[in-house]
């Protein structure tokens, strides 16, 4: 007998998640000092976290012994009041994955179709999988998601559609008119996870509005993290808003303590450092034109991002990225998302974009 015989083939063919490599792990390979790496693989946020956070999670740090508050009551409370969303139709995850896997997990059985474009965000076909439901992966149009084709994949076994707005790893940006347009058309027996984690690096002009379609659409589901310009990854918290009746049947997935209790008081006090978000964003610019420029000074292809990521274009990606790691740069391989020819970047202080930029010179 082996186990792989016990297990479901739907489960067997799951490609393993790869992260960004973790700096211990590099230090650990390379013979490297933990201090002079440079991660920019993770789309993290290079000023840590907001200090208000920090100040709440060590006065939280006593609580530990208790158990969180199964509802997160007063996280639930400071967004609903921000966004002027109703509490009832808020959940809250061990990141935003977390929610991602919770709306597979409420609504997806064996069979099911789910929709995602190509180079979309991979957990989307791995929560879609472990369900043991059948990922359509739609062709992408100049790397973004290509709405026309995803709408003509509608079959009569489509349960789901995932869209990453901005898409990570490639940065784009669907047009708020383009997407409330494709929404309109959505029957509404399929459900619409629209993922917008990177929304706060957005400029005023591109910012979401999608809080204000829930009214209209009750098979939309929106997640938002903590992990980005918030600055807590480390912490795992993300946040979904959706019609109330579909968040009460989430509920019922969702394991009673999932979001443990200092993310939630540290997301409520980030939630409210407004300044630090700024901050983050305004730096996070100046590091997009700075490597942007240091790009075509190179004459490297680039995608032109949303995010706090760019995606580049190099002749054999998986030796300049292994020519990056020895250089104690640590960037990120996307071959897994069907392109080899690239590697995405996060974007950092400035300090690190100029190690970054100096390590990329010397190897191209
Ligand atoms: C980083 C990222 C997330 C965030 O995941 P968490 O579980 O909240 O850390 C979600 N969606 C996309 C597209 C991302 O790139």
């Amino acid at each position: 007998m082996s186990i792989q015989s016990l297990i479901p083939k739907y489960i067997c063919d799951i490609a393993p998640y790869q992260g960004g490599k973790p700096i211990s792990e590099l230090a650990r390979e390379y013979k490297l000092e933990e201090s002079s790496i440079v991660k920019l693989a993770s789309n993290e946020n290079p000023l840590g976290m907001s200090p208000k956070a920090r100040e709440v999670i060590l006065k939280s740090i006593d609580e530990i012994y208790r158990y969180p508050d199964g509802n997160a009551f007063k996280l639930k409370t400071a967004i609903s009041l921000k966004f002027n969303l109703n509490p009832d139709g808020l959940i809250f995850g061990n990141g935003s994955n977390d929610i991602l896997e919770l709306a597979a997990r409420t609504f997806l059985k064996v069979g099911d179709e789910v929709i995602f474009s190509q180079h979309a965000f991979a957990v989307y076909s791995l929560v879609t999988q472990a369900m043991g439901a059948v990922g359509v992966k739609v062709p992408a149009h100049n790397f973004s998601h290509d709405l026309t084709k995803m709408f003509d994949a509608i079959t009569s076994k489509t349960k789901m559609i995932f869209i990453a707005n901005p898409n990570n790893p490639t940065g784009t940006l669907i047009p708020k008119n383009e997407l409330k347009g494709f929404l309109s058309k959505i029957p509404q027996h399929i459900i619409v996870v629209l993922d917008e984690a990177y929304d706060e690096y957005l400029n005023a002009e591109d910012k979401s509005v999608s809080f204000s379609w829930l009214h209209e659409f009750p098979n939309l589901i929106i997640s938002r993290t903590f992990s980005k310009a918030y600055g807590l990854a480390g912490l795992r918290i993300g946040f979904g808003a959706s019609n109330p009746e579909i968040i009460q049947f989430m509920n019922r997935v969702r394991q009673p303590f999932n979001v443990n209790s200092l993310a939630q008081d540290a997301a409520v006090a980030a939630l409210m450092d407004d300044a630090f978000v700024s901050e983050s964003k305004i730096l996070n610019n100046n590091g997009k034109n700075q490597l942007e420029s240091a790009f075509q000074k190179l004459h490297l292809e680039f995608i032109p991002t949303f995010g706090n990521f760019i995606s580049f274009k190099v002749d054999k990606a998986p030796q300049v990225y292994e020519a990056l790691l020895k250089a104690g740069v640590i960037v990120r391989p996307i071959a897994n998302y069907e392109m080899p020819d690239y590697l995405r970047v996060s974007i950092g202080l400035k300090e690190e974009n100029e190690r970054f930029i100096q390590a990329l010179e010397t190897i191209i």
